[in-house]
């Protein structure tokens, strides 16, 4: 097989690109990898003849009060993962490369979607996501993009995106993959010391509850259910910024839950552990 390639510029991604026969599976990433990108690039391997990942810290998803300078960077080590994963190759650009200062900016916007849950708290992130992963569409051309749904609404925004503007990509969302405890993995539970990793899976278990009284109790009231969740997620310590119960297609706030109606529903949190800030969900009582 090939040695794995790296392109640090846009000119030499497209050249290894057009050299490229059969379909290619992209999977963009902020690098820092660990399990669960890997699983995407499993499923990247299932669904195309190549690979190409990306490693890139966006800054234009970063508020300036954000993590951007401190997020973790491991360069050498994602390499050595992506060959050992078999993947064809990885583009890591520096900023100059994604964003040439000579070009005006351009914005797209997702508005049923970009502005609730994580676009209220960081209103300017979604635009950064929606730009980024754009401009890495046009860069790399994959036949398909494999996303996680540990970022769902970033899932559903980018499906929107993709589906409004006939991008020519097949986007393929995959399970999160989670530690032992349940913990969804991230590259941001680094942040975390020895008792806030303990904590951390209150997140989990609020999300367990969420899908125990949903589907096993039938509850039909989404504020019982979000007032449980950040119950369990104060009692291990996490504070609760949201706990929501939503339609899992449009991200709209139910009066009921029917998931017979809506082809089951999300449950959405995001919370606190000291300076560190986690998200997760879970979607319940799926059809099927
Ligand atoms: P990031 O590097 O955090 O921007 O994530 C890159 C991709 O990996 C995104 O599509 C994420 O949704 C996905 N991802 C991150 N964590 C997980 C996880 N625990 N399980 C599955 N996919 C994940």
């Amino acid at each position: 097989m090939a040695a794995m390639w790296t392109a640090g510029t846009v000119e030499q991604l497209r050249t290894e690109r057009s050299a490229m026969k059969g379909s290619v599976a992209f999977v963009p990433t902020m690098g820092a990898l660990h399990r669960g990108h890997l699983a995407l690039v499993h499923a990247a391997r299932q669904a195309a003849d190549h690979i190409i990942v990306s490693i890139f810290v966006n800054p234009a998803q970063f508020a300036p009060d954000e993590d951007y300078e401190s997020y973790p960077r491991q360069i050498e080590a994602d390499l050595a993962a992506c060959r050992e994963a078999a993947v064809d190759g990885v583009f890591c650009p520096p900023v100059e490369q994604m964003y040439p200062p000579n070009i005006p900016e351009c914005t797209i916007n997702v508005p049923s979607m970009a502005h609730v849950l994580e676009g209220e708290i960081r209103p300017t992130h979604f635009a950064g996501v929606c730009r980024v992963v754009a401009k890495l569409l046009n860069m790399v051309r994959p036949d398909v993009a494999v996303f996680g749904q540990k970022d769902y609404q970033q899932l559903k925004i980018i499906e929107a995106m993709v589906a409004d503007l006939a991008m020519p990509v097949r986007i393929v969302g995959m399970p999160t993959c989670r530690e032992e405890d349940g913990l969804a993995m991230s590259s941001r539970n680094a942040y975390l010391d020895t008792p806030q990793r303990q904590h951390a899976r209150g997140l989990y278990k609020a999300l367990l509850e969420a899908k125990r009284l949903v589907e096993e109790d039938g509850e039909t009231d989404p504020e019982a259910v979000e007032t449980a969740m950040e119950q369990v997620m104060m009692a291990h310590h996490v504070e609760p910024q949201y706990a929501v119960i939503r339609h899992p297609h449009t991200l709209a706030e139910l009066d009921c839950i029917e998931p017979a109606l809506t082809g089951g529903v999300v449950a959405l949190i995001a919370g606190h552990l000291g300076e560190t800030r986690l998200i997760d969900n879970m979607l319940l009582a799926e059809a099927g």
